[in-house]
């Protein structure tokens, strides 16, 4: 089993503080991303979840018309306290603070956890590995500050018609957004229906 302490020794003090604009660059550079493929016109509304309304249910994982959901988790590097116990990374009980696998939270073993300096841990979300399932979120959201959400990632999505998880989410949390502004950025505050 690998020491987290020693996985990343060339995270320094300023890398970690560089991750936390990366954050926020993440979310933006996707959204280019979807204009630059031209699958939407400037126009186009386009699904997106409010983060301030998610249940985390669990819909999202399974109701998408796509076999690997549209949906996945994403980490707003702004808010996170880059905790050593992480309550959306951790079980809420764990036997020790280090990635064992039975000791971690996401059923699909989608959150890397790296060693920053003490006391301080980034956590960091593989989209190929997360099915959008909400746990890790739940974890954050009901015992941490938050920075764990649920977004739809608009270069995955086909932008259906009616969006077949809206229609079966039970917090009406999914909303249409403009297309120049495709994701909610929690730590920015609430972002208006529609615009
Ligand atoms: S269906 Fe709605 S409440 Fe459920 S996880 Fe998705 S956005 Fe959250
Ligand atoms: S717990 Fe679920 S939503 Fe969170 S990273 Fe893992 S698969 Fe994704
Ligand atoms: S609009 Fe379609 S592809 Fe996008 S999240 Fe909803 S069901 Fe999935």
């Amino acid at each position: 089993m690998s020491d987290d302490r020693t996985a990343n020794p060339a995270l320094t003090r300023r890398g970690f503080l560089g991750g936390i604009a990366r954050g926020l660059l993440g979310v933006g550079v996707a959204g280019v991303g979807v204009a630059a493929a031209g699958r939407v016109r400037a126009k186009d509304d386009l699904w997106q979840i409010d983060p301030f309304k998610c249940i985390q249910c669990g819909n999202c994982r399974t109701a998408c018309v796509l076999e690997d959901s549209a949906v996945k988790c994403v980490h707003d590097f702004a808010m996170c306290g880059y905790c050593d116990l992480c309550t959306g990374f951790f079980h809420p009980e764990p036997n020790r603070l280090e990635t064992g696998a039975e000791n971690q939270l996401c059923p699909a073993g989608a959150i890397i956890r790296r060693f920053v300096e003490e006391p301080y841990f980034e956590y960091h979300i593989d989209e190929l590995l997360c099915t959008g399932c909400g746990i890790c979120v739940k974890g954050c959201t009901d015992y941490g500050n938050g920075s764990l959400y649920l977004q739809v990632r608009q270069d995955r999505c086909l932008n259906c018609n009616q969006c077949a998880i809206a229609a079966q989410c039970p917090s009406d949390a999914f909303m249409r957004v403009p297309a120049d502004r495709p994701y909610v950025v929690k730590h920015l505050g609430r972002q208006k229906e529609g615009g």
